[in-house]
């Protein structure tokens, strides 16, 4: 296994397969989408493939694939079945909208997926519409049927919005009455491709908290996950969780095991840094796995100590979280 220069094990990949989405998320995209990459800008999934193997070999155990939409890529499930018989990957995830996924949750099944994230941040067809610019909420509530039928290990991603989905918060905390999922409640980040976020913010993770505990005076806290950037809870007698995840307020970092690789091959080793290594142009230029891996292991033993020193190296964020995958 690999520590970072602050002893932390690099053991979790994301990879954003792609930065197209078919949904337009207001805190994510501007309305018009962003300028996506050509084609040949993007890693191909042989190009993928081998960063995978190189970074199981220096202890990588675990990959979520996302993007942009990762199911608008033509060729994914072929490409999940690869990934997943990468020797030393032993959890293979994926975070999707949802919209496209149904018909593909009988083969996630006989993949094995390990988890899916569905990100659903209303429960009311208009809301939705106005948050993502799309009139796509039935097909994601179809999708989240079928992951629950298939009894796929759900979580429930949802970015905590003033004035956009406050109202739903015990709609989708009442998911969990019934289902064994976990709901997490997300604070916005400033990756929304125009660079404008609130100086304050408003729905930090102690307010999202503070609305559960009144909704709920019952919540309890559950004990997290290793490395989870969650912070859980539970009602009593219901059967699934709720994560509160300070995604702005970065209070994890000193547990952060995960890297990404962004749609067009760049390493982040933080989420809110902007890109330590071009890892593609490394591949294209004919490195060897030998090469790869000395790359990679510099980029681990100088990563910042939080997203806060990441922030502070590159200035403000401004980029679509589609071209990173979240
Ligand atoms: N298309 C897939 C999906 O919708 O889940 C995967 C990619 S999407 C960029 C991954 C996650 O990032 C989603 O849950 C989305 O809500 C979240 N996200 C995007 N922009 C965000 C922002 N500005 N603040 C907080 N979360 C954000």
């Amino acid at each position: 296994m690999i520590f970072d220069n602050h002893n932390r094990p690099i053991t979790y990949l994301r990879l954003a397969v792609t930065d197209r989405c078919n949904l337009r998320c207001f805190y994510c995209m501007p309305e018009e989408g962003i300028k996506y990459l050509p084609k040949s800008q993007l890693l191909t999934y042989e190009e993928m493939e081998r960063l995978v193997r190189v970074l199981a070999r220096l202890g990588v155990s675990k990959v979520r694939i996302t993007g942009g939409e990762p199911f608008v890529r033509n060729g994914l499930m072929a490409f999940l079945w690869r990934l997943k018989a990468t020797e030393g990957i032993e959890e293979l995830n994926i975070t999707t909208n949802g919209v496209l996924t149904e018909p593909l949750v009988p083969e996630l099944v006989r993949l094995g997926i390990g988890s899916v994230n569905l990100s659903i941040d209303t429960l009311d067809r208009e809301r939705f519409r106005q948050i993502t610019r799309r009139d796509e909420l039935p097909a994601v509530q179809g999708t989240l049927d079928a992951l629950l039928k298939n009894n796929i290990p759900v979580k429930l991603n949802a970015v905590v919005m003033e004035g956009k989905n406050i109202e739903d918060l015990p709609l989708l905390a009442e998911l969990t009455r019934d289902h064994p999922v976990e709901v997490r409640f997300i604070e916005e980040m400033p990756f929304n491709g125009e660079g404008s976020h609130y100086p304050v913010l408003n729905w930090t993770h102690r307010r999202i908290l503070q609305e559960l505990q009144t909704l709920y005076p019952g919540l309890t806290r559950q004990s997290d996950s290793p490395f989870s950037t969650a912070s859980t809870y539970r009602i009593p007698g219901y059967q699934g969780t709720i994560g509160i995840i300070a995604a702005f307020t970065r209070t994890f970092c000193g547990t952060c095991n995960r890297i990404r690789l962004t749609a067009q091959g760049t390493l982040k080793t933080c989420l809110y840094d902007n890109g330590v290594l071009d890892v593609r142009a490394l591949l294209r230029s004919g490195a060897t796995d030998a090469e790869l891996t000395a790359a990679f292991l510099k980029a681990f033993a100088h990563r910042p100590k939080n997203g806060f020193e990441a922030e502070r190296e590159r200035g403000p964020v401004t980029e679509s979280m589609s071209t990173i995958g979240g």
